[in-house]
């Protein structure tokens, strides 16, 4: 069995980044930048927001962070936002989610432009990565498909079931697979029989938030298998798969953590890197 190390994959593309941000800096006298609004203090956030500065600054883009309390009105936030499109010193904007309840997430989502949107989030990236235009792509879903070509480069033809319909994760990991010619499944809560399901798949990419839900006796041996799933338990966190059941039978599969996690943030500075090589053209 392969054991998928997201942690090196990170790296390496972090490095790969790092030589391309050198390179646009030495030619255009500029770096992309990422701006980050960061509402509230709750601690996950404040977790991921700090990690991705941190990474952000390691490749050498121009990275900020914008802090307001629980209690920022909208308005502020909006206003803010206009402001950044405008900005040129600022390649991509993401807001960090979940946002306060008298905050629309998705006013503030469709108030980033398009072309600055490093999350995908904003419908336009939506319908253009549907459309199989060039789009922002969701940074956790391109983070698996980038681990699963790592293992496969030709997807033509092979049966993809992704478990979970998120807008964050299970539909725009679709969309990504059916590019590369997957007959893809999304399987999702009210699926009838999800092991007859995975029991077909060559690649199965399980994004739900349920521990461990992935068994063993439903995946093949020549499977790989991408858990993006990250579920605290008594016994730590675990993914969305079995992983000491499914370890045994599949052709390759990601770790939690270890696996899919430390791609996210990766994708999130190709995706600031993409921004700005687009706002060239
Ligand atoms: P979500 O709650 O938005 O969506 C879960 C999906 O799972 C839904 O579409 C639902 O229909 C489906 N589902 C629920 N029960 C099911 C069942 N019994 N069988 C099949 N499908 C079922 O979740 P999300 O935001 O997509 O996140 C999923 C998991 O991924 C969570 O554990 C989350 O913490 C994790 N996550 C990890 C990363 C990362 O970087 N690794 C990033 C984002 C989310």
């Amino acid at each position: 069995m392969i054991l998928i190390d997201g942690k090196k994959a990170a790296a390496e593309l972090r490095e790969k980044l790092k030589q391309e941000v050198f390179e646009l800096k030495t030619k255009y006298n500029k770096v992309p930048g990422l701006t980050v609004i960061l509402i509230g203090d709750l601690t996950p956030s404040q977790i991921y927001v700090r990690n991705k500065e941190k990474s952000a600054n390691e490749v050498g883009l121009k990275s900020e962070v914008i802090r307001y309390p629980d209690s920022v009105e909208e308005e502020k936030v909006l206003d803010k936002i206009e402001e950044l499109n405008k900005d040129d010193t600022v390649s991509g904007i993401l807001v960090q989610l979940p946002l306060p309840k008298h905050i629309d997430k998705q006013k503030v989502i469709e108030a980033i432009y398009p072309s600055k949107d490093v999350d995908g989030f904003h419908p336009m990236n939506v319908g253009n990565l549907s459309s199989g235009y060039e789009s922002s792509i969701p940074c956790t879903p391109l983070g698996c498909y980038l681990l699963i070509k790592k293992i496969e480069p030709n997807l033509s033809g092979k049966k993809a079931v992704v478990v979970g319909r998120s807008n964050l994760n299970g539909k725009p990991m679709t969309q990504l697979l059916l590019k590369e010619n997957c007959t893809v499944t999304i399987t999702h809560s009210k699926t009838k029989d999800l092991k007859a399901e995975c029991s077909k798949a060559d690649i199965i990419v399980a994004a739900v938030g349920i521990p461990e839900l992935v068994k063993g006796d439903w995946v093949k041996k020549d499977t790989i298998v991408i858990d993006v799933g990250i579920n605290k338990t008594e016994k730590g966190i675990v993914g969305d798969v079995a992983f000491d059941e499914v370890s045994k039978v599949a052709k390759a599969l990601t770790p939690v953590p270890g696996g899919v996690g430390p791609m996210t943030i990766a994708c999130l500075l190709k995706n600031t890197i993409e921004c700005f090589k687009r706002s060239l053209k």
